[in-house]
């Protein structure tokens, strides 16, 4: 069985705890792999080695550090290929989608090529007599990110290329489900020219998250996962004085207007809703149409759409939708929240429960599910279900629709179908989630804006990537100076004010 261990000062590393997590390949149920959960004595290895490489690195320039990032750009786009073939072989994603995965990540290294210019201080000359001042953003030392299972590339990429950018060094954290490709983007940071232990990848669960919340050296932690996880680790870092960005979990409404082209509303809504067997917390997982006749038009539409999808292992390149989900207890829990539904009352439209599929009968595969007559007060609307099931609830008029997502407690992603600006607009403006499509179902910014939800979607106040990413991972420094030729006054009492 292969074992797969850390990755700590720029080496290969085996898990000394004894403790195992299995890794499946989830288009066939076997286990591949075992990942070594690290115990705190390895975790305190790896900071070791993070806190010693890291004052030379933030002592190298910025543009030789940009240089890093631009070499590690190339090698992503050399080992694409690889990368993605192990991503779902792990994750069960498809390929091409796979490919999203890094190329999304990528984009963020490439951004980060842009850190001198984003490093560039404030100056004010002559802030008084003879007075300068200007602020500087100086790395934070080590930092930290605990990562999720459904993006095993890009969200690492997305923390520790700012981070490294910056002049930190940094601990990866990331899932046990998926542990193969975060290591196989730290070899690619050395071979990049990333000098060893500024790139460090532990692996393991609640053991080393904990090890690096109550570390003092660690000085942030970015975190990515389910809402109960961040908010811990978000009220644990914080409570030992780090700085901390914690995202959570999900519910996104998409709202179709009367005078939406349904056509579209639809496709995207297929997309959006199933694409990653729905395992995105960016995926549309309520429908809201506005009034019946819409409703009953798109749902129309949307059932033989849903009854098409094709699903099967990555191993069918681009002839998939999607794939399994990540474990049989993902599989379970997804099915559980569809019997509930149905029990509690919803219309269960499309039934993908019973999707077997001939020689991958022990996959986690399910088909998709498409509910109508979903309410406010069921489970399978308030839950986030992480899969691929898509709820429509209908709504008599635009403000009963906007109420939806305005009073739900997830605020990640959302999205409005419609052709009317004014309505657009309203929209945009009023609600209260991060993260807005226009015509646009998964409204996932580019690299060089920023990603990050509100309500219990998001816990900090700095979003992930993009200007933000770099505030979050340095500190600011402000020096006033006066030389000599302003010192004609001798000793000042009362503090300095520009009266
Ligand atoms: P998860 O919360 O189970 O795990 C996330 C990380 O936390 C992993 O590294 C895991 O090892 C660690 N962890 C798990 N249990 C822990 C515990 N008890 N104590 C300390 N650490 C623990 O999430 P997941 O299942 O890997 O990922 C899916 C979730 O992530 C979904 O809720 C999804 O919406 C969310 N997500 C959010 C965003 C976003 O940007 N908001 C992006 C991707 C995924």
């Amino acid at each position: 069985m292969q074992k797969i261990g850390h990755f700590i000062d720029g080496k290969h590393v085996e898990g000394t705890s004894g403790r195992f997590a299995d890794v499946y390949n989830p288009a066939t149920g076997e286990v591949q792999a075992q990942v070594a959960l690290a115990s705190q004595a390895e975790m305190d290895a790896a900071i070791a080695s993070a806190a010693a490489a890291q004052p030379a690195w933030a002592a190298t320039n910025p543009q030789r550090r940009a240089r890093v990032m631009m070499k590690f750009v190339d090698l992503l786009n050399r080992d694409m290929d690889k990368l993605a073939e192990a991503l779902s072989r792990e994750h069960g994603k498809t390929l091409p989608d796979a490919k999203g995965d890094v190329i999304r990540g990528l984009e963020v290294a490439e951004f980060c090529i842009g850190a001198p210019h984003l490093l560039k201080g404030e100056f004010t000359e002559g802030a008084g007599p003879g007075i300068d001042m200007y602020s500087m953003r100086q790395p934070l030392g080590v930092v930290a990110g605990i990562t999720p299972f459904n993006f095993p590339a890009m969200i690492p990429m997305w923390k520790f290329c700012p981070a490294l950018a910056c002049g930190n060094a940094f601990i990866l954290k990331p899932s046990e489900r998926d542990p193969s490709v975060p290591i196989m983007l730290a070899e690619l940071m050395i071979e990049a020219g990333l000098p060893a232990g500024l790139l460090n990848v532990v692996n393991g669960d609640k053991a080393a998250v904990d090890a690096i919340l109550d570390d003092e050296t660690i000085q942030a932690v970015g975190f990515v996962g389910s809402t109960p996880i961040a908010q811990y680790v978000y009220s644990r870092a914080t409570a030992s004085g780090k700085r901390a960005q914690c995202f959570g979990g999900a519910k996104n409404h998409m709202i179709i207007m009367p005078d939406a082209d349904l056509d579209q509303a639809a496709d995207a809504l297929v997309g959006a809703g199933y694409g990653a067997a729905g395992e995105r917390c960016m995926a549309v997982s309520v429908a809201v149409p506005v009034g019946k006749s819409t409703a009953d038009a798109l749902i129309e539409k949307l059932a033989p759409k849903v009854e098409a999808l094709k699903i099967g292992p990555y191993t069918a390149g681009n002839d998939v939708d999607f794939g399994p989900l990540v474990t049989k207890e993902a599989l379970a829990r997804v099915k559980g929240l569809v019997d509930q539904g149905v029990k509690e009352g919803a219309n269960l439209v499309v039934d993908g429960r019973n999707f077997s599929m001939q020689g991958y009968e022990d996959g986690f595969f399910m088909g998709g599910c498409l509910f109508d007559n979903v309410t406010k007060d069921m489970d399978i609307y308030k839950t986030e279900i992480f899969g691929p099931v898509l709820s429509v609830v209908r709504a008599e008029n635009y403000e009963e629709a906007v109420d939806l997502p305005l009073s739900h407690e997830y605020g990640n992603g959302t999205a409005i179908f419609t052709r009317d600006g004014d309505t657009a607009r309203d929209f945009a403006s009023r609600i209260n989630i991060g993260m807005v499509g226009i015509n646009v179902p998964i409204p996932v910014p580019l690299a060089y804006h920023t990603f990050g939800g509100w309500k219990k979607s998001g816990f900090g106040d700095l979003n992930q990537h993009g200007p933000d990413g770099f505030k979050f991972y340095t500190r600011t420094k402000t020096v006033t100076s006066r030389w000599p030729s302003g010192l004609k006054d001798g000793a000042e009492f009362v503090i300095p004010t520009m009266k």
